[in-house]
């Protein structure tokens, strides 16, 4: 059995400002609202709230942000993120 080190993984950390205290997984995601109907002027009415379905953990162009310094980057390669 090999030794396996008990060394625990390190923080990702900002490119640019070095912190890793405060991250953010942030993604683009799609907002469904629902179309209720036209009013006499022709303006679409449209529901102010979203239809949402518990979460979607494929949403696109997933990465991490740096509200520090205002910086977006990329997840490390072969990180594994997991949604609690
Ligand atoms: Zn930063």
């Amino acid at each position: 059995m090999a030794a396996r080190s008990k060394r625990r993984p390190a923080m990702p950390a900002c490119p640019k400002c070095g912190q890793n205290k405060d991250l953010r997984h942030i993604e683009d995601c799609v907002v469904e609202r629902r179309v209720t109907g036209v009013d006499e002027t022709g303006v679409l009415v449209v529901d102010g709230f979203y239809i949402t379905e518990g979460w979607d953990e494929a949403s696109d162009n997933p990465r991490l942000y740096c509200p520090e310094c205002d910086t977006q980057f990329a997840i490390p390669e072969g990180t594994e993120v997991e949604f609690t």
